[in-house]
């Protein structure tokens, strides 16, 4: 997958470019948000202040018209004091005040440089600290409100971005996978093919001994056995996807199946060439599996064994029970896998490196056709590597079952 990185890279750096001017955006709306709740809470701040003016106002207004109704026009000049006598008492101007305005007290001495003095000098006025706690209150609630409104927009729309981005580059993945793979399979069918055609030229055109002739026929057999195993593997691929891969179960002792599977995939490929090691535990384990299902499972892994490692090879198979679950596991001492592929060799297609330069042939769909066959029967199969050149594991675990005639 040699155009995989820059793809990744350039949807990673407009990723992050959108996502960056998205929460330019949002700060800028939370400040706006704030500034905007700042100048609301301003606006009533100043009005509680002009009631403050206003109840002076009224109050001095009133003091007025008392003098104003005077009947002698010579107390009329001169200062208030000497119209006490005549004014109304300062609680009748208390609940005046406090009746048209609730957020203004009327004090006998100042509380704050704010407040302001009577005309009369009886007493000050000031503003209640409730509705100014209040206001602050305000203030601090509206900048929270904004804030979390902001987080939890820029988390809402970074979600639904981070998803689509998902999805984008699971296409994109798949898309570059299917175009590998249409690469792969050409040369997995071109190359038997091609080798059928000389082969056959050569038995119909050269005078060949009968050990030759058994010969070619032996190589023959090995790629019409290959061009098979390909279809058949394509066929189940397909029938897996549109849910028609049929399994017939039936209650399968492992141990037995499992060896005759082995030898006979290492007769398949060459004798000894697997270098196989079978390590079976004494238990006899049981499963309800399609033996021919699970067959193909484990020619993919064991072909995998063969394919991704150098002779020596050295394969070992191991069942063992563990509670429940019965455990194969295929180990090699191969090419290993890389911790970073590690989760994606089971995706359809999904081939470690590039096309162009893999030596070893093959089309992604193998370890895809395992996990299908081992999740239908109810099980699971895990890859692990102790790193590259050290070879890799292949875990296939089964549901057990009480042997039938237990049951
Ligand atoms: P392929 O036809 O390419 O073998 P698979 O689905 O069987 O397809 O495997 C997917 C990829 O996983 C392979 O291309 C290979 O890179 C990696 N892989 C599978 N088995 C092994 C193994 N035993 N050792 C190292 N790499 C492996």
């Amino acid at each position: 997958m040699a155009n995989r990185a820059p793809t990744f890279s350039i949807q990673r750096i407009i990723f992050l470019a959108v996502s960056l001017v998205l929460c330019v955006q949002v700060g800028w709306w939370i400040n706006v948000q704030i500034r905007e709740s700042g100048r609301l809470l301003q606006a009533r701040s100043e009005a509680l202040n002009a009631s403050l003016a206003e109840a002076w106002q009224m109050d001095s207004l009133h003091i007025l018209a008392f003098i104003g109704a005077s009947p002698d026009p010579s107390s009329r000049t001169g200062s208030i004091q000497g119209h006490f006598a005549i004014l109304p008492s300062l609680e009748q101007r208390r609940a005046a005040i406090q009746k048209r305005f609730p957020q203004v007290v009327v004090v006998p001495s100042a509380i704050t440089s704010d407040d302001l003095a009577l005309l009369d000098g009886a007493a000050f006025l000031s503003l209640r600290p409730e509705p100014l706690i209040e206001l602050r209150n305000q203030r601090w609630h509206s900048v929270f409100r904004a804030a979390s409104e902001g987080a939890f927009m820029v988390v809402a729309v970074l979600s639904g971005f981070v998803l689509l981005y998902r999805k984008l580059a699971e296409e994109l993945d798949l898309k570059l996978r299917q175009r590998n793979f249409t690469s792969a399979i050409t040369h997995e069918l071109k190359t038997p093919i091609a080798s059928l055609r000389v082969w056959t030229e050569t038995l119909f055109t050269r005078a060949l001994s009968d050990e030759q002739r058994l010969r070619i026929r032996d190589l023959m057999e090995k790629d019409l056995a290959r061009l098979n195993e390909l279809v058949g593997n394509l066929l189940d691929v397909a029938r897996a996807e549109s849910g028609s891969l049929v399994l017939h179960v039936a209650p399968l002792e492992l141990a037995t199946w499992l060896r005759s599977v082995c030898e006979s995939m290492d007769l398949r490929l060459e004798p000894g060439i697997l270098g196989l090691q079978l390590e079976f535990t004494s238990e006899p384990l049981w499963v309800n599996a399609d033996p021919k299902a699970l067959g193909t499972v484990m020619e993919n892994l064991l072909s995998n064994a063969f394919k991704y490692a150098a002779e020596p090879r050295q394969t070992t198979v191991t069942l063992d029970g563990d509670g429940d679950d019965a455990l194969i596991v295929v180990s090699d001492l191969g090419h290993g896998i890389a911790p970073k592929d590690l989760p994606r060799v089971f995706h359809r297609f999904f081939r470690v490196g590039d096309e162009m330069t893999r030596q070893v042939t093959g089309t992604g769909l193998g370890l895809f056709l395992v996990k299908e066959i081992v999740t239908r029967h109810g099980g699971d199969v895990r890859a692990s590597s102790r790193g590259l050149g050290l070879g890799s594991d292949f875990t296939v675990r089964l549901p057990r079952i009480p042997r039938p005639e237990d049951a």
